[in-house]
């Protein structure tokens, strides 16, 4: 499934100084200026900045998304270090969003960086996602996961889904118009990761790899190229080295999008 968010650039150009930093991308045909173009008008709001959202916002920000919104409200700590490779040492006791925004201006003095030092909650999402393009996942539970999906599938905004836990890892596309939301695939919470379990176990790469995969789902999605994992899981084993795609419809009883649902799906602006 395609789209591109957002269609029309308008305005917006690419200084001499930003052709050589894109030049890589702008010599690929399907993306080329105009979609380098697209890119710096386009919006992304990354809701947690661990192991996820570390090379989510480097690689949107290196990409050139124009404007990113960084949400989370814990601060490292060395515990984090050995994955959230956004952060470092010098860090440890600042707000996460204050580290990474300092690292992704470093990264890329060309873009704009908006941090919340929040924890995502039923009364702020909405507000908080209401002006960005597209929304990433970098959370760690199944109840802020909840809310961001809520607030995503009511504002019809796309949200890039992604977590890990031990040697293996998910990727899929929720809150596109006719696809799943992540009420969907979990319509309760999973019984190994009940409220106050003590956090998993996770293998130091493998965030990277789920996280890179989220950040290539959401520029395609920005760009309009290419298909996108709406409809479909990815399920990754890392210590198998396997990838499974497994087919995930719509749930016509889903309690967030089901046809019986309250909260109002995708709109019409989510589509080409
Ligand atoms: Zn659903």
């Amino acid at each position: 499934m395609k789209q591109a968010i957002p269609p029309d650039p308008g305005t917006v150009e690419l200084s001499p100084a930003e052709m050589i930093r894109y030049n890589r991308h702008v010599r690929l045909s399907q993306i080329g200026r105009e979609g380098q173009r697209k890119l710096k008008a386009a919006s992304a709001l990354i809701v947690g900045l661990g192991g996820l959202g570390s090379p989510i916002s480097m690689y949107l920000a290196a990409a050139g998304v124009g404007r990113i919104g960084l949400v989370d409200g814990d601060v490292v700590d060395a515990s984090n270090l050995q994955r959230q490779i956004v952060h470092g040492e010098s860090v440890i006791g600042m707000p996460k969003v204050k580290s990474a925004a300092a690292r992704l201006r470093e990264l890329n003095p060309y873009i704009v960086v908006e941090p919340y030092y929040v924890p995502l909650t039923c009364d702020n999402a909405p507000d908080l996602l209401a002006s960005y393009d597209v929304v990433m996942d970098g959370l760690d539970n199944f109840g802020a996961r909840c809310i961001l999906n809520e607030a995503a599938v009511s504002l019809g905004k796309p949200y890039v889904y992604g977590s890990v836990a031990y040697f293996e890892g998910q990727v899929s596309v929720f809150g596109v118009r006719d696809g799943p939301c992540y009420r969907c695939l979990l319509p309760a919470p999973p019984p190994d990761l009940a409220p106050g379990e003590a956090a998993p176990g996770i293998f130091s790469v493998l965030p990277g790899t789920i996280g890179t995969l989220q950040a290539n789902e959401a520029l395609k999605l920005l760009l309009g190229i290419g298909e996108l994992l709406v409809g479909q899981l990815l399920v990754y084993d890392a210590l198998d080295m396997t990838f499974d795609l497994i087919t995930l419809p719509r749930r016509p009883d889903c309690p967030v999008c089901g046809d019986r649902s309250t909260t109002a799906g995708p709109d019409e602006n989510t589509q080409p």
